[in-house]
């Protein structure tokens, strides 16, 4: 497992960030020249950051150089390298700005919010990209005679942002009994209408399951869509959690709090596309569930979004 004592050592030069990102093949070794099918000289010039391609060959010497950088993840980086893999390992470590400047161990530049953020971000793009992906490529969770529980959330409800009252985002959340594998979806138009709920759920759902939510009304047709469907009513007075029939939601209603919880760092009430930090959720609670390596599965997020 990487830690950031192991961070310090493998990435405290330019050189050593460099070779890493070869080896990982985020960025080329070497580029053959189109019109001479010939290897082109790297030139590791000091302002470029991972350096330039030039081929030396006839017409060739008047053409300006090919970046290296261009169209892979050290395009446009404008900090050191050291500090590009170091803000990468926190935010796979999902570290607070705070804990982001305590733990640092470059001193100069001081690393300020908007490049954090900035960082942040585009690690946040590449695990979107990844985890839209990844999550259609491991197929639906149930199938026939599997129960899976299935429940929505109001994230952000009444809070207020300078004056501006946030209106929140409708998340449902799917899980199998005996699965750890948490499917979640924000509401789009932030509705839970069973024109929209009912298209995630069969995105995420095998026919054929068994079904398990609350009383809400928008899940009534879901046994005209190949699924059985058991309720419970949070309302009976006599037994509010568990049906007669032993049907409950206890297990995705418990992931709320946990969900959460989790976002407070991110203050989701500002997040301006909040499926993004859902995705980023998932990608995480994934990790967790297969005891990974966060910073590994990060590398493999940025090497599935850009191939150099
Ligand atoms: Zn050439």
């Amino acid at each position: 497992m990487w830690n950031i004592v192991i961070i310090f050592q493998t990435f405290d030069t330019k050189e050593k960030c460099i070779s890493f990102a070869e080896e990982q093949g985020l960025i080329l070794k070497a580029k053959i020249c189109r019109t001479h099918k010939m290897p082109m000289t790297l030139l590791l010039k000091k302002s470029s950051s991972v350096g330039v391609f030039r081929c030396r060959k006839g017409g060739c010497r008047k053409r300006s150089a090919l970046g290296r950088s261009s169209g892979t993840w050290f395009e446009n980086v404008k900090i050191p390298l050291p500090q590009v893999f170091y803000l990468m390992y926190a935010y796979a470590s999902h570290w607070s700005h705070a804990e982001v400047r305590k733990n640092s161990f470059i001193r100069e530049p001081v690393l300020s919010s908007a490049t954090i953020c900035d960082r942040y971000n585009y690690c946040r793009e590449a695990v979107v990209l990844y985890q839209v992906d990844h999550q259609v490529a491991v197929g639906k969770i149930g199938g026939p005679g599997k129960t899976v529980q299935i429940d929505e959330s109001k994230f952000g409800k009444r809070k207020y942002n300078k004056g501006r009252r946030v209106e929140g985002h409708w998340v449902l959340g799917m899980v199998e009994d005996g699965s750890d594998d948490l499917r979640l979806e924000v509401c789009p138009g932030n509705v839970r209408s069973a024109e929209v709920l009912i298209p995630l759920i069969e995105k995420h759902v095998a026919k054929g399951s068994i079904i398990c939510t609350d009383c809400w009304r928008a899940y009534d047709c879901l046994a005209s869509h190949g699924y059985e469907h058991r309720r419970v009513n949070h309302s009976d007075p006599d037994n509010p959690f568990v049906a007669e029939d032993g049907t409950h939601t206890q297990r995705i209603e418990s992931q709320w709090r946990v969900i959460k919880r989790f976002f407070i760092k991110d203050n989701y009430n500002n997040s301006e596309d909040f499926s993004n930090l859902i995705y980023e959720y998932t990608w995480r609670k994934n990790i967790a569930n297969n005891h990974h390596d966060p910073f590994v599965r990060l590398l493999d997020a940025i090497k599935y979004t850009y191939k150099p």
